[in-house]
């Protein structure tokens, strides 16, 4: 592509962008966070270098959808530099209008052609849902709003359930992939093939990022 920027630390940013497949962008960044794993990630050495190399018109290749979790920061785990992918993080990776929209705007505006949902283990959003369910106690705030589209899955799942918590992150992801799979903005470029949306588990204890539903 016109727009690459190769360096010795690995491709730069637009490389797999614009008009890329959703397969090679799930292979690409799945390949960073075996790089991630193995404890050879190639960016985030120069990062002044790399926000510079970068600042240039944006052609992110993934657009991801994760969980406020600290120790879960999505550019590190799949060794990513600036300007590679779009990340954005709520409690309990929750969907809603904000999110949709800005999705819907990587996806349509930028060209993007794919979108992850990335749930982790013992994910305190999911355990805040259980312990409202559980008591029925909903919190106050905002933090409600977290709780009531996180409760589907837990339901789901079963709020006694004794593996409740594991089993209700993968559910709640994959009702987040199938909520972003019904959306209208993206079904044609989904039915066209342009653009796939993928729902992944990150262990916290290995750093591996693994495929729900593997293609
Ligand atoms: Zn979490």
């Amino acid at each position: 592509m016109s727009a690459s920027r190769a360096t010795p630390l690995g491709p730069g940013p637009g490389d797999r962008a614009r008009g890329g497949t959703p397969r090679v962008a799930l292979a690409e960044l799945l390949a960073g966070n075996r790089r991630f794993v193995s404890g050879q990630p190639v960016h985030g050495h120069d990062v002044t270098a790399a926000a510079a190399s970068a600042s240039g018109d944006q052609q992110p290749y993934a657009v991801l959808l994760g969980c406020i979790d600290s120790r879960v920061p999505l550019e590190a785990i799949f060794d990513q530099t600036f300007g590679s992918i779009c990340v954005i993080r709520t409690g309990g990776h929750v969907l809603d209008r904000a999110v949709l929209g800005s999705i819907e705007y990587v996806v349509d505006v930028l060209g993007v052609p794919l979108v992850m949902v990335l749930g982790h283990e013992r994910c305190g959003a999911v355990d805040a849902t259980v312990g409202a369910l559980r008591t029925g106690r909903r919190p106050d705030g905002a933090l409600a709003h977290l709780v009531d589209r996180i409760a589907p899955a837990v339901t789901e799942v079963g709020v006694d359930d004794p593996q409740v918590q594991p089993l209700a992150i993968r559910r709640h992801v994959r009702r987040t992939v199938a909520a972003l799979r019904a959306d209208p903005i993206l079904s044609a470029p989904l039915a066209a093939g342009r653009v796939a949306v993928a729902g992944a588990l990150y262990d916290l204890s290995t750093g591996e990022v693994a495929l729900l539903d593997p293609p």
